[in-house]
């Protein structure tokens, strides 16, 4: 099912490496916590997710030097250093990570230039430099001086043009994909170039105007798409219905309204909830009814699909030759709340078709059901996802060289 993946990659450059530095971008903005007063590692998917690129280089003989963001730092805030995520790493990879004080400058060089094989060098925080995040192409020219070799695995952050994902491909002489960035497009763009039928896209979470590409795309190429979330409210407003406190996006009524005019006319099955659970408020404590149907009254919101919906979806996921899912069918957090996107996560894993996860909180309820294994891909980019599968062309991987 993979689509067609028209870009070099790190194998095509393991046997001229040994001995040399190769400057990776990697995506390891994983989630910390403090832990008996330190900074830990919350969850380390994305720093496993790196591993496989850079556990071949090393095996190549080439010393990596690894670049990242991590969060939305102002300035050089400390808690925000790659220091505990170069912990990880090291551990996960069982070599030495020494950690660099900065992206650029002569220290850097220096760490470098003193780097020997079988060890990393780490980059510290890349948005600790305002150059980052504006493309700045002084910054990449003094990135891409460390290297003549880059690789840039951080599919989570392909949909920025950035100096570490994009600016820099100018500065060196070979630019290519590592192995997860791979994975991801081929896997993400084979849904939409050549996917096996029947296509059932799941569709939930907040906001309908972060998804109203994602349907335009999907709704050419599925066969259905099953709605839940706060977004199916959008949909009922556009419908008519009754609403209750429910979480409703005014802004995206409209673009409810017109997907389901576009559904009429296309091949595609657009499919809304048939019931609801309800709550009086957004509280895991709060006082709950289901309701078999859709109008709902005043004084309660509705905050997961009921169970005819569930068990409905869930047979749809598990007779589809593809599954794609974004979004969770409820509030999972709340667990009065969880059953929808429980039942639908459990028949991805039980699914024999293809099963795709698009990454965000998608990926996060999979996780807290323990069902990280049981499907086929689960995305470690949630943005970067939703623009692949609207067909949208991602800069980070528009500027590696071509095969
Ligand atoms: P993703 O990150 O997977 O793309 P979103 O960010 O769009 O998903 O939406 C996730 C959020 O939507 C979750 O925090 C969840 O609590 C919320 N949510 C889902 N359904 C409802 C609902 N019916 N009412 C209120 N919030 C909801
Ligand atoms: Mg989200």
């Amino acid at each position: 099912m993979p689509g067609v993946f028209t870009k070099q990659t790190v194998r095509d450059i393991t046997g001229e490496v040994s001995g040399l530095p190769v400057l990776v971008r990697a995506d390891l903005n994983a989630p910390l916590k403090s832990e008996e007063g330190r900074v830990v590692v919350a969850d380390d998917a994305r720093i496993a997710a790196s591993v496989p690129t850079l556990r071949l280089l090393l095996e190549a003989g080439a010393k990596p030097i690894v670049c990242s963001h991590l969060g939305r730092p102002k300035d050089r805030d400390p808690e925000l250093s790659l220091a505990p995520v170069g912990a990880r790493l090291s551990e996960l990879l069982g070599v030495p990570v020494k950690l660099a004080p900065g992206l650029v400058g002569p220290e850097v060089e220096a760490a470098a230039q003193g780097l020997n094989q079988g060890e990393v060098l780490l980059l510290e925080n890349s948005r600790y430099e305002p150059g980052e995040t504006a493309n700045d192409p002084a910054l990449a020219e003094q990135l891409g001086a460390l290297a003549d070799y880059y690789v840039n695995d951080a599919f989570g952050a392909a949909h920025r043009a950035h100096a570490t994902t994009e600016g820099v491909t100018h500065h060196v002489n070979r630019a290519v994909a590592g192995l997860l960035l791979e994975r991801e497009v081929a896997t993400l763009r084979g849904i939409i170039e050549a996917p096996e039928h029947p296509l059932v896209v799941v569709l939930g979470g907040a906001k309908v105007s972060d998804k109203v590409a994602v349907i335009d795309s999907f709704l050419k190429v599925a066969d259905a798409i099953l709605i839940g979330g706060a977004m199916a409210f959008s949909f009922y407003t556009a419908q008519g219905h009754s609403v209750g406190n429910s979480l409703v996006e005014e802004a995206g009524v409209a673009s409810a309204a017109k997907a389901l005019e576009d559904a009429q006319s296309s091949g595609c099955e657009l499919v809304l909830p048939t019931d609801l659970m309800l709550g009086r408020e957004f509280s895991a404590a709060t006082e709950t009814r289901e309701l078999d149907g859709v109008d709902v009254p005043d004084g309660w919101m509705g905050l997961d699909i009921g169970p005819a919906t569930a068990a409905d979806y869930a047979e749809r996921v598990k007779r589809a030759a593809t599954v794609f899912w974004n979004g969770p069918m409820g509030a999972f957090e709340l667990a009065p709340f969880a059953g929808g996107t429980r039942t639908v996560a459990q028949a991805m894993a039980d699914a024999d078709g293809v099963t795709v996860v698009g990454g965000g909180d998608s990926a996060a309820a999979i996780a807290q059901f323990g069902l990280t294994d049981d499907v086929t891909h689960l995305s470690t980019g949630g943005g970067a996802a939703l623009e692949l599968v609207e067909g949208k062309e991602l800069p980070g991987v528009e500027a590696l060289q071509d095969v």
